[in-house]
Formats: C-alpha cells, structure tokens, sequence
C-alpha cells in the first residue's frame, strides 16, 4: 500500500504523460439516499477542469446516465455514462454504436419493473435509457426478491444484470465496461490512476493491471472507502482514500503542484 503523499508525489511528476480516471457515485460525489440529489464534493469539480487542462486526460466512468452527468461536470472533463455506452468526449456527446438498438427493449423492461415490484415498498426503479437500476437502498429487506426478478428479467429479455452497492442495474448485453473504456482512454498515457468505490469499479481496477503487465504502464488503484466498501473492492487498493472529502483534498493537492 501506498500513502497518499506518496500517490501525489508519483501523479504530479508528469502530468502530460499522466491521465487520471475517476467514478462518480461514492468517489467525486458523496452517497446519498436519494440518487438524483447526489452533486459533487465541494471543490472537485473546480479541480477536475484544472487538472483536465494540465494532465493528459481527465475522466469520470459511471453507471450513471449522461444526461444526470453532463451537467455536472465541466466540457473539459470526458464522461463514460452507463459503463461506456454513452460518451462525452471532447465536449461532444456520442452513443455505442451497438447499444440503440436496445433502448425499446430497456423501456419496455422499465414499465414491466414497475408492475412486477410495486408489492416490494421503497424499492425505486430508475430508468436511464439504455439501462435500468432497481435500487432498494431504501428497502434493503427486498434485496433478494429484486435481484431474482432482475435475474429473470435479463434472461427473459437478453439483458444482462450487474450487482452494485444497494442496486442491480440492467444492460444491454454489449461488451463495454469501465475497464475497456479506460483501457481505450489511457492510451498513450505512462501513468493511469483510478478512483473507485464499487463492485462496477472492479474491471476499471483489472484494467489498470493488465495495462501494467501489457506496456508496463506506471499504474494506482485508488480506493475511496464509504460504509458499504464491497470487500474484493478494497482488496484490490495500492491507496486508500477516507471519503469522497479525501478525493476532492486530493485532486486540490493536485491542482497546487501544477500550478
Ligand atoms: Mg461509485
């Protein structure tokens, strides 16, 4: 494990050979209960369009969408929204060319949802276009019941389901993640960082290691801890950050050392 002085001291040597990944949801923006009032940690979204300016590349990965997303974070900055299938690059928004086809098929599982769990109170069904959450962070009893009809659902209609922090989500069964999304975006870089909090994070994490094994790129998987950190997720930590609080210090710490 690395302390965070170290991390900043190996991210701040060359910044222009250094490109710097992060998720959203528990990493730049504090959970929350409600997931369309989660906003960014204070400072981080002045730093993350600093550091896109200064460093190679700049980058949020989420399973959110993004039209939540793109308001929130500065055009320097590029967004994956739903793992990749949806992508602001350059300040310009782009789709994955496979993934359209399955926007029916997303909103027709979306009101079947809505039938089939209105007996579960508190669970929220958040349709998001090209993918589906079920959220039960609210109703916590009905995990099991969510994820058996989650299950089913992806069989019955060729989605597939991904367990997350106090969700499942739904997607099309097209073969991006945050991990060849990051694999794709670092290119060329020397050094990759990257900050998750989540099981969804994991392939971003593995990606980071077979670039290193690959190119022998310099690469850090940076764990922001909360009171749900999935086990195999912080095993997989060189660093660990306390909050999203200790992110936004960090990335500032950042911005001071390029200035
Ligand atoms: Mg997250």
């Amino acid at each position: 494990m690395l302390t965070v002085d170290e991390l900043v001291a190996r991210l701040v040597r060359d910044p222009r050979r250094t490109a710097l990944f992060t998720d959203f949801d528990g990493t730049v923006a504090p959970i929350v209960t409600d997931p369309a009032a989660a906003r960014p940690e204070p400072g981080t979204v002045e730093a993350l369009d600093t550091l896109a300016s200064t460093y190679r590349r700049v980058g949020v990965l989420s399973g959110r969408p993004l039209d939540y997303l793109a308001p929130l974070l500065p055009g320097t900055v590029d967004i994956g929204a739903l793992y990749g299938l949806e992508q602001r690059v350059g300040g310009l928004r782009a789709e994955h060319p496979e993934a359209g086809r399955w926007r029916a098929v997303v909103t027709a599982v979306a009101a079947e949802a809505e039938g089939a769990l209105a007996p579960y109170d508190g669970v929220r069904i958040e349709a998001k276009g090209l993918s589906l959450t079920l959220h039960v962070r609210r109703a916590p009893q009905h995990l099991a019941a969510v994820m058996a009809y989650a299950a089913d659902a992806a069989r019955r209609h060729g989605l597939d389901a991904r367990e997350a922090k106090a969700s499942v989500e739904l997607h099309p069964p097209v073969a991006i993640d945050k991990g060849t999304l990051l694999t794709r975006w670092a290119s060329g870089a020397e050094v990759v960082a990257f900050f998750g909090d989540d099981l969804g994070d994991l392939a971003a994490f593995a990606a980071l290691r077979e670039l290193t094994d690959r190119l022998g790129t310099e690469t850090y998987r940076v764990v922001v801890l909360g009171p749900e950190t999935p086990v195999a997720v912080r095993a997989s930590a060189d660093v660990v950050l306390d909050d999203p609080a200790a992110l936004a210090a960090l990335l500032q710490r950042l911005v001071t050392a390029a200035s």
